[in-house]
């Protein structure tokens, strides 16, 4: 088949595709949805691997090359079969599980995270088959889960399992965006975090708040617990910046690179308060990227009520985040927030470690991710039409994949600031899903040339 017609062959299997309407939350259609890739990869030529051992099955397509030398490179596609909840359906203009077209974009739920962006790999991989007597340039694989969307349950426990079947030397993630400025984002990696409750027990029950005097309450005591952890900004919990790895002169550069206009976000939320890192630009995309935070999600206790209460207090609680950095491990960091609550007077604060995640950043030189920029860079316009960010200011599940895999991370893909991934009315163009194509298609001749 010619190229055009592979892309509309495969554009109306992914009309399929997002029509299964594979909500993880829900455990609607997984199965079905696993069954279809299986059926999408082994037409293609792929050896396919459904497994169950968990809930949401896994689905691995192997596309071994036929020489030694292009088997000498492996590349994996990582994605997720499983897709947010299209509600609210009202705010839909067209129905969520139907991929329809219009005014140049496509709408669908998914199209933008990740449904569109596998089936972008695989119209490019169906093209270089079919030119190349149905071997693919390097050895191949995609490793599609089900249950990205609800914290990648069981994905940890494959890894254990199959890791060494994975294995590869560039990952490509699941979906990619460009920026504001409309340059295509490449993006290695993302920030950790360590989620933890803090909360003050004073007596068995609330008191008359007369016995303030002579009764110090939950909250207060609550409140100067964490006040003695972190002002302005500085986290101030002994050796929490103890192991972390500083940021390389390039991806420093890389950060003042990229297109973060402190001042329109200061006017979108009405900031009242400069940033932490006073007006210096550079300095705030440094630590946007690369500085650990700690969040104070809420605090509550009392009486919240209207009027007064004069109450005392007997309990209280605050919910906290910290978004860590490579070389900071989740538990350890609530572990030391203990140990400086406890050698400062609030031993009697308890710390509830509810969850969190590592941090992992791509190394942006290395040379398979080189490769994946320079090929961009020509397929989109020049040096210019790329933005490559060592790291997200998110959080998401790359450290794992490299802990298991022993590879870099390289995120690219097909969405725009307006796709509104997880809300309604999500799209992408068709000139980015084209363009989609032919970068990965690109990739693929130039890696065949290594
Ligand atoms: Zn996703």
């Amino acid at each position: 088949m010619s190229e055009q017609q592979n892309i509309a062959a495969y554009q109306a299997k992914l009309a399929q595709y997002i029509k299964l309407g594979s909500v993880s939350a829900q455990y609607q259609q997984i199965q079905a949805t696993a069954q279809f890739l299986q059926g999408i990869f082994t037409q293609l030529g792929g050896q396919v691997q459904v497994f169950s051992d968990h809930k949401f099955p896994l689905v691995f397509a192997d596309f071994p090359a036929a020489t030694p030398a292009a088997n000498a490179t492996t590349l994996l596609f990582y994605n997720h079969y499983d897709v947010q909840p299209a509600d609210p359906i009202d705010l839909w203009q067209t129905d969520p599980w139907t991929l329809t077209k219009r005014d140049g974009k496509f709408f669908g739920r998914g199209i933008a995270d990740c449904k569109g962006d596998l089936f972008v790999r695989l119209t490019a991989l169906k093209n270089y088959l079919d030119a190349h007597a149905g071997q693919p340039p390097v050895h191949i694989k995609f490793l599609v889960e089900g249950a990205e969307e609800i914290a990648s349950q069981g994905l940890q426990d494959y890894f254990e399992q199959y890791s060494d079947l994975f294995k590869s030397d560039l990952i490509i993630w699941e979906s990619g965006s460009k920026n504001e400025r409309g340059q295509l984002r490449i993006t290695g990696g993302n920030k950790g975090i360590s989620c933890f409750e803090l909360s003050a027990d004073s007596a068995s029950r609330d008191l008359h708040s007369s016995n303030a005097a002579i009764i110090d309450g939950a909250l207060w005591h609550l409140i100067d617990g964490i006040s003695s952890l972190h002002q302005h900004g500085k986290i101030s919990v002994n050796g929490f910046y103890d192991g972390i790895a500083a940021p390389t002169q390039r991806a420093k550069n890389l950060a003042h690179k990229m297109y973060f206009a402190p001042e329109q976000l200061s006017r979108l939320y009405e900031l009242k308060y400069p940033f932490l890192q006073g007006s210096d630009e550079d300095k705030i995309k440094e630590a946007y990227l690369f500085a650990p935070s700690f969040n104070m999600e809420g605090i509550s206790g009392g009486y919240e009520g209207t009027s007064v209460k004069t109450v005392l207090p007997a309990h209280g609680v605050a919910k906290f985040d910290m978004r860590l950095v490579p070389g900071q491990d989740p538990a350890e960091v609530a572990h030391k927030v203990a140990v400086q609550l406890h050698d400062n007077h609030f031993a009697d604060l308890k710390v509830n470690y509810t969850m969190g995640v590592k941090a992992y950043r791509s190394d942006m030189d290395a040379p398979l991710i080189q490769q994946l920029i320079a090929t961009a860079q020509t397929v989109y316009g020049g040096a210019d039409s790329v933005e490559v960010l060592p790291t997200s200011a998110g959080t998401g599940p790359s450290y794992n994949f490299n802990h298991y895999l022993h590879a870099p991370i390289a995120a690219i893909g097909i969405g725009n600031p307006t796709s509104g991934a997880h809300a309604p009315n999500e799209n992408v163009t068709e000139a980015d899903y084209l363009m989609g194509i032919k970068v990965i298609s690109q990739f693929f001749t130039n890696l065949s040339q290594r």
